[in-house]
């Protein structure tokens, strides 16, 4: 049986922390591992449309772009210092290059860690994370907590510590 599916009682179950994230940095629904996080640029979808979990509900707001504006100018900081004490770099280059490179880097970066963003609140039950697709809560949809951690008694699962 797949190890994300406990059909007999409480259908899929979710899935890990690792797992979760490395899904989103792919862009592919967290949950299920198949279906497309993103519509176009940027743009999360409102529903996997494999498994129909909600994405619409997703808070990434502005940790994504700070992610990658920590990841990148710690790597171009580093490669430029480092080019720069052991080259004989012509000044041209270094005023075209890294730009170019910090701007390819960050608009390369930036869905794959929104994506990984969504999996860590889905991973955690955060916002509307705590009601899964397909008979995973046992409480009914009006009774879901808006805000705060994942609602145990709903989820009956312990998010980012169960075995996945
Ligand atoms: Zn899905």
């Amino acid at each position: 049986m797949h190890p994300d599916l406990d059909a007999t009682r409480h259908g899929p179950a979710r899935t890990g922390l690792i797992r979760a994230l490395a899904r989103g940095f792919l862009g592919r629904c967290p949950h299920c591992g198949t279906g497309k996080v993103f519509r176009r640029f940027l743009k999360v979808r409102p529903e996997c449309d494999a498994c129909g979990l909600a994405l619409h509900h997703h808070r990434a707001d502005d940790l994504p772009p700070y992610l990658v504006i920590f990841l990148v100018a710690h790597v171009v900081g580093y490669l430029i210092l480092e080019t720069e004490m052991g080259y004989d770099v012509p000044l041209w280059f270094q005023l075209s290059f890294w730009p170019a490179a910090t701007l390819g880097m960050a608009l390369g970066l930036l869905q794959p860690v929104k994506g990984a963003v969504v999996g860590l609140q889905y991973a955690l039950g955060m916002h509307g994370f705590a009601t899964l697709p397909s008979g995973g809560p046992a409480a009914p949809r009006g009774e879901e907590p808006r805000l705060g951690p994942a609602d145990e008694r709903a989820t009956d699962t312990h998010p980012g510590l169960g075995p996945a």
